[in-house]
């Protein structure tokens, strides 16, 4: 499409594409660094620190859109190096929960500021601004994940926990579990704590 023929939204979506384009660049460099695949690092990134919950092949699965079949295949890799271990739930014997080894957490930590250079970028513009872009992509993830788009979204508008202050001036949410409060651009994306409607 000639780009003089996109309307705003088009624009919009193709300027989505440019900066997912940074994140995979970044993602791979980082991942290079280790010798890994970006999707490797990127579970080791996601099994750091998450509650037990989020630790489950399915879990993984549902969290990156993927089928459990792929997630098991770079699971058995970051095994075979020596990165994680799998073992049985004491809740459910069925269930395999992932944990990070000593040499998984050393990957983690010379990796985890994979997206500096993004954030760098970012703390260059006006707050303000930032606060409307933050309302519309938690709006347009919100949205995406509603349509069935995005199978795992973990944010506060998705989030059994948020009480919503009626009549109160802004800030009007409140989380459940830690008391904070906050507005639509305090959403939280990707939240160990969330708990879907
Ligand atoms: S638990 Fe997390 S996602 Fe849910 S409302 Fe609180 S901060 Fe938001």
């Amino acid at each position: 499409m000639d780009p003089l023929e996109m309307d705003i939204d088009e624009r919009i979506a193709a300027a989505f594409e440019k900066i997912a384009q940074v994140s995979r660049i970044l993602l791979w460099e980082a991942a290079s660094a280790e010798k890994l695949s970006p999707i490797q690092l990127q579970f080791l990134l996601h099994i750091d620190g998450a509650p037990e919950s989020l630790r489950r092949v399915g879990a993984v699965a549902r969290e990156f859109d993927l089928t459990p079949a792929t997630v098991s295949d770079a699971l058995s890799s970051l095994e075979s190096k020596g990165l994680i271990v799998k073992e049985t739930s004491e809740e459910d014997r069925r269930s395999v929960i992932l944990s990070l080894t000593a040499k998984g957490r050393k990957t983690v930590k010379s990796a985890e500021d994979w997206k500096s250079s993004m954030i760098d970028t970012l703390r260059a513009f006006p707050g303000e601004r930032k606060e409307m872009v933050m309302e519309f992509l938690t709006g347009m993830i919100a949205s995406l994940f509603a349509r069935g788009i995005l199978g795992s979204a973990r944010i506060c508008a998705t989030c059994s926990n948020l009480v919503i202050m009626e009549g109160k001036t802004a800030p009007r949410f409140v989380c459940g579990i830690t008391g904070r409060r906050f507005d639509e651009s305090g959403m939280m994306i990707g939240c160990a704590t969330h708990s879907a409607r």
